[in-house]
């Protein structure tokens, strides 16, 4: 991107990143070196390590993850972070007093089908007997499981290279040598592909946008996969990197981009070494660089390693972090595709969004809108938690029912377990009960019965956890991921996790102090945050209204 301060701030967190390796913290001089090496004020940089977990406190030499995510809570309560405690010897967000190591909670790591899970530097860890293998240091951790995935629809559209009906990078050379910008604009409007991230916004409409803006023009890739459930993102961009890039080359001939950024989350490590590999792949490949493939089409990625935000992945905030900045969010307008990186048109894309491109390109939109349903066209990555006894990722049509998916695909839940509810698009998604299943897995549909698609994530909840836990542990999630910008979202996130801990059992008065608070909240916060997390809220009460009123809970 041009040089807002005479440097190349994506590198920020990155040095961040490599100071905390290295030192274990990040100290003043640190923060004075970093702003001298890039032209900032310290004050930008030292809010920048303020804000992200990753550079809060003190890292040990062995870093230990553990996952506070839904799936996680589902299938071991509240026990992992004490598990790990009683084997490391150290509490969440300490380090023990010879720096040897430490210990931090996250909200997902994107293992919610093999749950629960930590992160032992690098290595997963899954299943219960989690505290003895992170104990047992002479052996090395047993392999976490693969994603298992599935096409459940009539095409593999976003997972055809995985599943081998297709290979990458075919449809590109062809596209920036003879097809000019607004065909590839027309076909994918032809689609009717939408954001996958949660926001459905029409992908044809927001390049048509970015287009129109001056040159240089910036894409980026959205993998800061950071709801808890979802692994869909994690799947892609581990397992076929080279489709995630070939759409994001579409996307930015169709926008006229000359730069790229991926955009990764940091509890992905895999993640973010497998897209860097595949970046450099890629450039010795002619499919990156300068007059990509003899056209006059010049076109480079870097891949940019996130800090552990769950608010970063918003776009606005991902943006600033991009630019090494704290990852708050801006009102909008302006939109992105007006003035994003630098003040420039940018066109942000989910993964999963650009993993369909090259599929589109490749067999038209016309045969893409024809799967799915009318109104909301194509495939979408679902993802299974480990409750279900096929947990997995799976890409069916729009518009099949979540039963179809629950009972079929899922096979219901393992032995010995009943659903009670299901979590459908993360925190901010919401709840279902198991008589509403009947629901075509539709943005609008789910919409309408109080909940919302989200990026995908099906979690199952049984009947062994406890309405009022499942309600703290929401309160949670959102007080902690709270970025504070504003006060609605800042202080009813603490507020709420107050109510959850402390209401008074078989009262009604749950259900109306909390109206109150989700009011508030939903009316006057910020961003999409503040305001998805009421009616999450909501559906949670309302799918579990008689054990919060009746005392049983
Ligand atoms: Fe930050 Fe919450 Fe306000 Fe969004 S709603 S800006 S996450 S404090």
């Amino acid at each position: 991107w041009e040089r807002r301060f005479g440097s190349d701030e994506t590198a920020v967190l990155q040095r961040l990143h490599d100071t905390t390796v290295r030192h274990g913290r990040v100290d003043r001089r640190d923060l004075h070196a970093i702003a001298e090496e890039f032209r900032l004020p310290v004050a930008a940089v030292a809010g920048a390590a303020g804000f992200y977990a990753d550079f809060g406190g003190e890292h040990g030499t062995r870093h230990v993850r553990i996952c506070a995510g839904t799936s996680c809570f589902v299938s071991a309560g509240d026990h992992t972070a004490p598990l790990a405690e009683a084997a490391l010897g150290v509490a969440p967000g300490r380090t023990s007093a010879d720096g040897s190591v430490s210990l931090a909670e996250v909200h997902c790591l994107g293992y919610c089908y093999a749950s629960p899970t930590a992160l032992d530097g690098h290595t997963p860890i899954t299943g219960p007997d989690l505290g003895a293998r992170l104990l047992d240091t002479e052996h090395p951790a047993a392999a976490a499981p693969a994603i298992p995935y599935r096409v459940a629809g009539r095409e593999a559209v976003v997972l055809a290279g995985l599943v081998g009906a297709e290979r990458s990078w075919q449809v590109w050379p062809h596209v920036v040598t003879a097809v000019p910008p607004g065909a590839v604009r027309a076909e994918v409007a032809l689609a009717g592909l939408r954001g996958r991230g949660g926001a459905e916004f029409p992908v044809a409409e927001k390049w048509r946008s970015a287009a129109r803006g001056p040159a240089p023009r910036f894409v980026v890739a959205n993998g800061d996969e950071g709801d808890p459930g979802s692994f869909c993102d994690r799947l892609l961009m581990e397992s076929d990197p080279d489709r995630v890039l070939e759409g994001l080359a579409l996307a930015a001939f169709a926008t006229g981009a000359s730069r790229g950024a991926v955009f990764v989350r940091s509890e992905y490590p895999v993640a973010v070494a497998r897209m860097r590999a595949a970046v450099d792949a890629a450039r010795a490949a002619g499919h990156l660089g300068r007059g990509v493939h003899g056209s006059s089409f010049d076109f480079d990625v870097e891949v940019v390693e996130g800090a552990g935000s769950y608010v970063a992945g918003e776009e606005t905030a991902l943006l600033h972090a991009l630019q090494g900045l704290r990852g708050g969010v801006r009102p909008r307008p302006p939109y992105p595709t007006e003035s994003g990186l630098a003040e420039r048109p940018t066109a942000v894309n989910n993964v999963e969004t650009l993993a369909a491109v090259p599929w589109v390109l490749r067999h038209g939109g016309g045969n893409y809108a024809r799967l799915g349903n009318r109104t909301e066209t194509g495939t979408k990555l679902v993802c299974l938690s480990q409750r279900f006894r096929h947990p997995g990722v799976y890409e069916v049509e729009f518009g099949v029912p979540l039963r179809h998916i629950v009972e079929n695909l899922g096979g219901g839940l393992k032995p010995g377990f009943r659903l009670r509810a299901l979590q459908i698009g993360g925190p901010l998604g919401g709840f279902v009960s198991p008589d509403d299943l009947d629901v075509p897995l539709l943005a609008g549909a789910l919409t309408e019965a109080g909940v919302a698609l989200g990026h995908g994530s099906l979690v199952a909840i049984d009947d062994q956890i406890a309405a009022r836990e499942l309600l703290q542990h929401v309160w949670r999630f959102a007080a902690a991921e709270s970025c504070g910008a504003c006060t609605p979202c800042r202080v009813g996130t603490r507020r709420g996790q107050e109510l959850a801990a402390h209401f008074p059992a078989g009262s009604e008065q749950i259900l109306s102090q909390h109206e109150k608070l989700l009011e508030v909240m939903s009316v006057g916060s910020l961003c999409a945050f503040g305001r998805g997390v009421p009616a999450a809220v909501r559906s949670l009460l309302r799918v579990y209204r008689d054990e919060l009123t009746s005392g049983d809970s």
